[in-house]
């Protein structure tokens, strides 16, 4: 008998036929054999209209009252599926995350997850039961408030619960078949991914492809969790994520370099997109030492989390310089706050701010052991007549900018000129608002 945590994401459970249908997929896995433990996102866009509901009433909501509100889509769809289930013969109980010992630290509406204390999911369990719980929430427990993971933190919340389990395997129910060489919604003919490392599937994620939550695959790989990631709407198998890019290699090949032997090795896993950056430039900035460093400080102060960084070479005769650096778009108000309030300690001249950006990364991590795979991604995107803003590179990623309207072509282009497309016909997606 395995033990199965199963997710289902909100496109899953988008309305009461949808539930229904979710439930028959926990009653089948439970007749098999299974104890199982489900974890359910909000319905549909639920948390997107809370956010909206919640910004027509006030600009900047109490965070505390904010990750309240936001828990309650999640207490919606754990209820409804319970009861579905149990219509089922199957006998299920829901629980909140704070029920479930989900513990978090108290940032609200990002809280990381400190620990995991299954006791009732557990017994549960033993009982022959499911356990239905509310993913994207947990307690803090210091001061015994509820708190929010961040968008997409139901992935955690399964990952943490598979690993506080010893689940034999997580399983990512979402409305696509799996992890694709990009994303079905804007490549059509994006190719499925059977199988991808930890390492490369972190990059995908932090680079945009939301079909995982960053911190999900980070808590993935820390415990050693495999993750199947598949479709609530068909029986097509999925994506696995495990292992690192060593397994991979050959143990059997002959000696020399083991990196030339990878089998099955594609050079590239996939070509991810971001909208949701934005570009401050910092015009005019007197090339001097220390004053980059000013300026960082001063943005880390206000709370951003920084991606790319370029500074333009000085002109000799002003002895100035531009330096321009990207951040989520949502940190973008208190950034250029902080910067206002040291203009005259810093000396520059002026600051704009572009939210009309797009990120588009190449990942894989094959591209560590060949050269050209930069020259070839420049070239798509000259071809497709697209202008490069910023450029930035890990060992396995290459990230460029370019704006946000000519991001889905970028994407598109570069996707073919790694050879990714495939040739059986279109991805599918099976429902979702794409939000
Ligand atoms: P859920 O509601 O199940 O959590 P999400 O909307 O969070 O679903 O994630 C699934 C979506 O992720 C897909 O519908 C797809 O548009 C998007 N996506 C982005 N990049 C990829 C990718 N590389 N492979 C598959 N899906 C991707
Ligand atoms: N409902 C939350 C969100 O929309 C969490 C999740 O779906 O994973 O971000
Ligand atoms: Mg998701």
């Amino acid at each position: 008998m395995a033990l199965v945590v199963q997710k289902y994401g909100g496109s899953s459970v988008a309305d009461a036929k949808s539930v229904k249908r979710v439930a028959k997929r926990i009653a089948e896995a439970k007749r098999a054999g299974n104890d199982v433990v489900v974890v359910v996102s909000a319905m549909g866009d639920t948390t997107d209209d809370l956010l909206d509901l919640a910004a027509q009433i006030s600009p900047l909501p109490p965070k505390r009252e904010m990750d309240i509100l936001l828990t309650a889509g999640e207490r919606i769809s754990m209820a409804l599926l319970a009861m579905a289930t149990n219509n089922l013969g199957i006998k299920a109980k829901s629980f909140t995350g704070p029920q479930a010992g989900v513990l978090t630290d108290a940032a609200y509406g990002k809280a990381r997850i400190v620990d995991v204390v299954p006791h009732r999911i557990r017994t549960t369990i033993e009982k022959g039961q499911v356990a239905i719980v509310a993913g994207f929430q947990g307690v803090n427990r210091k001061e015994d408030d509820v708190t929010t993971l961040g968008r997409g933190g139901s992935d955690t919340t399964a990952v943490a619960l598979a690993a506080g389990l010893g689940a034999d395997v997580c399983e990512i129910f979402t409305d696509v078949d799996g992890v694709f060489t990009a994303d079905p919604r804007i490549v059509p003919t994006a190719r499925k991914i059977h199988r991808v490392t930890y390492e490369e599937m972190l990059e995908l994620a932090a680079s945009g492809a939301k079909v995982l939550a960053l911190r999900a695959v980070e808590y993935a790989r820390r415990y050693g969790v495999p993750l199947h990631v598949r479709s609530s709407f068909s029986g097509a198998p999925g994506t696995l994520v495990s292992g690192t890019y060593g397994d991979l290699i050959d143990p059997n090949a002959p000696d020399g370099d083991k990196e030339e032997d990878v089998m099955e090795d594609p050079l590239i896993s996939g070509v991810a997109h971001d909208r949701s950056e934005a570009k401050i430039t910092v015009t005019g900035v007197p090339d001097k030492p220390g004053m980059a460093a000013r300026i960082f400080e001063v943005v880390a102060a206000s709370g951003a989390n920084i991606d790319m960084i370029v500074q333009n070479v000085s002109a000799a005769s002003t002895g100035r310089t531009d330096i321009s650096f990207t951040l989520p778009e949502g940190s973008g108000p208190s950034a250029l706050a902080a910067l206002r309030d040291v203009k005259d300690e810093v000396g520059y001249e002026n600051l704009e701010f572009d939210d009309q950006i797009g990120k588009l990364s190449l990942v894989g991590a094959g591209m560590k052991s060949h050269p050209g795979v930069s020259a070839r991604l420049f070239g798509a995107v000259r071809d497709a007549g697209i202008n490069i803003e910023m450029i930035s590179t890990s060992e396995i990623r290459i990230s460029i900018v370019t704006r946000a309207d000519s991001l889905d072509d970028a994407v598109r282009a570069v996707h073919t000129a790694f050879g990714l497309d495939s040739a059986d016909g279109e991805a599918v997606v099976y429902a979702g608002t794409g939000r």
